[in-house]
């Protein structure tokens, strides 16, 4: 079976990653989008806000399920049977930390592959911080994320 994490901080999910799901949804049996802890970045929703965001916009994808994840990416993979892990790639500038990311995980799991796939083109600009930019400036945010968790998203950070 071909199971793939799909990692990031997910602060909050954007249509650009939900284009990603579901477009690996199509590749893999399974997919686990995990929202990570991620120490290094200070997130603007907790850990249960950004999960449950997720796991609200998946409802229709019947084998994409939602996780969160503290400490190593390739030992959460290996917890849940993952063979794949999922990135997705907006511009070059993306590809410098991805790559390394990969190699590393490449070089603690040899058994897991990284697959990238290329950000649609609609999606090339968006960010999760340009998606809360927007929200502190009660701008029309359903043309960025999911319609599900828009209201929720500006309550939060509209000012
Ligand atoms: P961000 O960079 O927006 O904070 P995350 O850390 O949550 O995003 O990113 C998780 C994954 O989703 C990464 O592989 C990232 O490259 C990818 N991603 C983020 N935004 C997009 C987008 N608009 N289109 C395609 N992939 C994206």
């Amino acid at each position: 079976m071909k199971i793939a994490v799909y990692p990031g901080s997910f602060d909050p999910i954007t249509l650009g990653h939900l284009n990603i799901i579901k477009r690996a949804s199509r590749l893999f049996d399974k997919v686990i989008v995990c929202v990570a802890v991620n120490s290094s970045k200070r997130p603007r929703f907790s850990m249960e806000e950004r999960t449950d965001f997720v796991r609200r916009v998946i409802g229709k994808y019947g084998n994409v399920e939602a996780a969160s994840f503290d400490g190593l990416l390739v030992d959460f993979a290996k917890s849940q049977g993952a063979n794949f892990i999922v990135k997705g790639l907006r511009a070059v500038s993306d590809f410098e930390m991805e790559f390394q990311i990969a190699l590393l995980n490449k070089k603690l799991a040899p058994e897991i592959e990284t697959v990238f796939l290329t950000a649609d083109e609609k999606y090339t600009y968006l960010s999760s911080t340009i998606a809360r930019e927007m929200a502190m400036y009660n701008a029309d945010i359903s043309k960025v994320v999911p319609r599900e968790i828009a209201r929720d998203v500006l309550d939060k950070l509209s000012k």
